[in-house]
């Protein structure tokens, strides 16, 4: 086996992929390297819900028949790890919640289907936020997941366990979903890439929902390259999704070395306003400026005066669609059953009462209040009054400007405890990514620094489907820079 592949954490998608294509190594090897590193590290960090021994070897020997015949696309024989709120025929679902903790998917979300297709190892299903509602992973039904830069502190939520998956080496790249930052702010605080694509440029069949009009899957990787490499697997129309856009999917490797001549990035104010880390502040404004040495031309005094108003309104916007999504966890359909009576409507009462933790239960009576006659008007309505004037406002901006650059979170991670009992300032910790997916444009988080060791992630916002132009300038920031190559030493 060669050198560098006993050193798993350096590996990224595209360097594992011309040792296979070029036979240095086996997918079964590879797979057994990252199952292995799981075992290891697993005990401190708990990212993974369930690991799928048997079948991440059974895909790795098919993928190396695949790779002996020559028939080999970028991601075949890849261990990858699926956040636990897409479908996995066969493999339990959990979305961290006790009402779904036995649930056996019949059928592979859209995602998880193009992965197999493309000869991808599924290596296991990572631990998040019960139904994604969280910035920490603390909301985890089943356990919370640990940082690998420092074990007391958050990951970041709700995609905690695949950000972890990635910063750890346990596997090569991760699938993640994001209503509000649940990408972005776990890979800012891990030090890994990760992307929140258009609404609409990949399929949400087969991702459990909770607000459907915000969800969108993405990636987590080690750096830019794969992010484009795995956008290139997971996009695409989808027939099952009719909020999926026909559009066409271009190789987003193609432009990732174009350069940043010509390219107009505007920085808004309001998001390095009091309250935000001083230090991440500094981290991300040293960093704009290496862009502007790279070739790119920036206004650092742009505005976008509704900014303040994103947070109010996704809190009353998020709760008002997840009552409804989650209505359907009544005991009937599938998921947990409450069994001690039979009477319908305490069976009803009693699985809700046991089988939702507290963030999901706090969520559905704010959302069923808003949503409510008589408050509706004054609620709902008027969060997505505000919800056009925030879009309107990214449309704008984006007339001048290529790219918005901001921090991914206000801060470094937290420590683990510190903001679960108030769940305000656990909400404010996605204040910088949650106004992107009111606006459903794409955005990037890459690695930017570090304050006392702790990352600092950067957001780059494009407009709807220029995912190529963000990754491009992502790309070229990461050539010119280290961060993405320091490593949690666990
Ligand atoms: N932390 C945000 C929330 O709790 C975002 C979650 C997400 O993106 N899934 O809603």
């Amino acid at each position: 086996m060669s050198a560098i592949i006993t050193d798993p954490n350096r590996l990224t998608i595209h360097e594992a992929h011309e040792l296979l294509k070029t036979r240095q190594i086996s997918s079964v090897e590879l797979t057994r390297t990252c199952l292995e590193r799981i075992q290891q590290v697993e005990p401190k960090v708990s990212a993974l819900v369930t690991v799928t021994n048997e079948l991440a070897l059974s895909q790795a020997e098919k993928a190396d028949e695949l790779i002996a015949s020559g028939d080999l696309s970028p991601l075949t024989g890849i261990p990858v790890l699926i956040k636990d709120n897409m479908c996995t025929k066969g493999v339990r679902t959990t979305c961290s919640s006790k009402m779904l903790e036995n649930f056996i998917p019949p059928y592979d979300a859209t995602v998880v289907e193009k992965l197999n297709e493309a000869g991808a190892v599924t290596i296991g299903k990572a631990n998040m936020d019960e139904f994604a509602m969280g910035s920490s992973t603390e909301n985890s039904a089943l356990f919370p997941t640990h940082n690998p830069w420092d074990l007391e502190r958050v990951p970041g939520g709700s995609s905690g366990g695949p950000a972890v998956g990635v910063a750890a080496s346990e596997a090569i790249y991760a699938l993640g979903s994001d209503t509000g930052g649940s990408i972005r702010q776990p890979a800012g605080f891990c030090s890994v890439t990760g992307m929140k694509p258009t609404y609409g440029r990949v399929s949400r069949y087969g991702l459990v929902a909770f607000v459907s009009s915000l969800d969108q899957i993405g990636p987590l990787t080690r750096d830019v390259t794969d992010c484009a490499l795995v956008l290139n697997t997971i996009a695409g129309y989808d027939p099952r999704d009719s909020t999926s856009v026909p559009y066409p999917v271009p190789d987003y490797t193609q432009c990732l070395a174009t350069g940043l001549d010509g390219i107009r990035i505007g920085v808004p104010k309001e998001y390095f306003v009091e309250g935000r880390q001083a230090e991440v502040a500094a981290a991300i404004r040293a960093a704009i400026s290496k862009l502007e040495e790279l070739g790119a031309r920036v206004d650092w005094e742009v505005s976008l005066p509704h900014t303040p108003y994103a947070l109010a309104a996704y809190y009353m916007i998020v709760p008002s669609e997840a009552s409804a999504n989650l209505a359907r966890y009544d005991g009937v359909k599938y998921g947990f059953s409450y069994p001690e009576t039979d009477n319908m409507w305490e069976a009803l009462e009693k699985t809700r009462q046991y089988g939702f933790g507290p963030e999901v239960k706090r969520r559905i009576m704010l959302g069923t209040y808003a949503l409510s006659a008589g408050y509706y008007d004054a609620w709902y309505l008027k969060a997505q009054k505000v919800r056009t004037l925030i879009r309107q406002e990214f449309d704008q901006a984006f007339e001048k400007f290529d790219a918005l650059i901001t921090p991914t979170s206000p801060t470094v991670p937290f420590r683990i405890g510190d903001k679960v009992d108030d769940p305000l300032q656990m909400y404010l910790s996605d204040v910088c990514t949650l106004p992107i997916n009111i606006a459903g444009v794409p955005a990037i988080s890459i690695p930017a620094g570090f304050a006392e060791g702790l990352p600092i992630g950067m957001q780059i916002i494009g407009k709807p489907f220029s995912e190529e132009t963000i990754l491009k300038i992502a790309y070229a920031f990461e050539q010119a820079t280290d961060w993405h190559k320091q490593k949690p030493n666990i």
